[in-house]
């Protein structure tokens, strides 16, 4: 069995493979970048597939207490006219229920106590901020060599990227692969709106080249993300991300929008970032493997990308436990994720894609279709999503 990993990266996935791993017994060292573990300040909604993977590693009580629970969501038009709603009663019932919440409350429930949660079962769990790896030797049989930041090497059995999109551990053993811009770029955006959150469930609106999508977060919060068609790097401009550039963008949309924009002015920072995704394969070279966004970052139109990097978590904690040889359980953990997230990848490009419809015609029908598809065939679509067990 494996003993010793060391996971780079300490985002959503890292950290739920840290507490995985340790739970069954293998020692963990988490290398990450950051001075401290902590989270953009944006929000997120975990699916009943997420919280049942967290419910098994004891931390689905703090997310719940911690985040709101999606009852229902729309999607309108600019205006704000609901063209078809999704309740999530039965499904709730049947699944369990999905949460929205604060990316930084979530990321301090995973956080939290990180150095004993292995101590059922003696796995020893370190942390090391500030750290990140700059060379690996990954032979295709044996262990791998790490160079660290700090100039000091290591040996695990095991080494994962879950170092997001941008994957420093990829590129180092893979080599540079190519990121695919969606052609859209996204704002996003949490803070108080008075009179806006207390009954808000999720609503996505709909309008030209450009989406908007409100999240009721616990308390008076709400999570909105603006999303626009825009040329690649517009994310890094920065006069694009002034609430004046965001405002001018979006100022066809109705609803709650006019006063989210408002209560934008009193302050908060606004995220910015170009959407973009990869494809890699395979996830592993000898035993060194890709986890979450390191591996599939895929658009978000799912919501799904963080529950994918938790879905990867438990699966891989389980292949490295009960293999003796580590590029073997990497293997056969790719061959159980594989299709699962190729689905969502490409379910969520063809999604974002005709959310972002310019053409009024176009519009016209995709809306059309929207008003008439019956509910009980979107719930069969969610259902497929939030009903796999990994
Ligand atoms: C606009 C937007 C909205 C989204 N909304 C949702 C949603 O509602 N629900 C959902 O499930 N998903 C959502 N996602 C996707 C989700 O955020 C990601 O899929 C998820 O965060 C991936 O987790 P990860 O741990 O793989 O990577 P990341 O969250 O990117 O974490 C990577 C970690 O590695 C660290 N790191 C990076 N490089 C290094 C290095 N070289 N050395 C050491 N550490 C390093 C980083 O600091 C970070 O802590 C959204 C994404 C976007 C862009």
């Amino acid at each position: 069995m494996t003993r010793a990993v060391m996971i780079v990266g300490g985002g959503i996935g890292g950290l739920v493979l840290t507490r995985a791993l340790a739970q069954l017994g293998i020692d963990v060292v988490v290398l990450e970048r950051a001075p401290k573990l902590r989270a953009e300040g944006a929000g997120i909604t975990l699916g009943a597939n997420a919280m049942r993977v967290l419910a098994g590693l004891g931390l689905a009580d703090a997310v719940a207490a911690a985040g709101r629970e999606l009852r229902a969501a729309s999607i309108t038009d600019a205006r704000g006219r609901v063209l078809a709603t999704s309740d999530f009663t039965a499904l709730s019932e049947r699944l369990g229920a999905g949460h929205a919440i604060h990316r930084s409350a979530l990321h301090e429930i995973l956080a939290r106590d990180l150095e004993v949660a292995g101590r059922a079962t003696d796995a020893r769990v370190s942390v090391r901020c500030g750290t990140t790896v700059t060379a690996i030797t990954a032979p295709e049989i044996g262990a791998p060599v790490v160079t660290l930041s700090d100039g000091s090497t290591a040996h695990p059995d095991a080494v994962i990227g879950a170092d997001g999109l941008h994957s420093s551990v990829r590129a180092l053993v893979m080599g540079e692969l190519p990121i695919r811009y969606a052609g859209y770029t996204c704002w996003r955006w949490t803070g108080t709106v008075p009179g806006a959150a207390s009954d808000l469930d999720t609503v996505e609106m709909w309008g030209a080249g450009a989406r908007v999508g409100l999240v009721g977060l616990p308390g008076d919060q709400v999570y909105a993300f603006f999303v626009a068609n825009a040329p690649r790097g517009t994310a890094q401009d920065p006069a694009a991300r002034s609430l004046a550039s965001v405002a001018a963008r979006f100022a066809e949309f109705g609803g709650d929008v006019p006063r989210v924009l408002a209560a934008m002015a009193a302050g908060g920072p606004i995220l910015h970032h170009d959407i973009e995704e990869i494809e890699v394969r395979p996830w592993s070279r000898g035993a060194v493997g890709l986890l979450g966004d390191a591996a599939h970052a895929m658009t978000p139109n799912f919501g799904q990308g963080a529950a994918m990097a938790i879905e990867d978590a438990i699966v891989l904690a389980r292949e490295l436990a009960g293999h003796d040889d580590v590029a073997v359980a990497l293997r056969s953990y790719e061959a159980r994720r594989r299709d699962r997230v190729d689905d969502l990848q490409r379910g969520a490009r063809r999604l974002g894609a005709v959310a972002q419809w310019r053409s009024p015609l176009a519009r016209w029908a995709r809306d059309l279709a929207v008003r008439c598809t019956p509910a009980a065939s979107s719930q069969r679509a969610l259902e497929k999503i939030l009903a796999h067990v990994p």
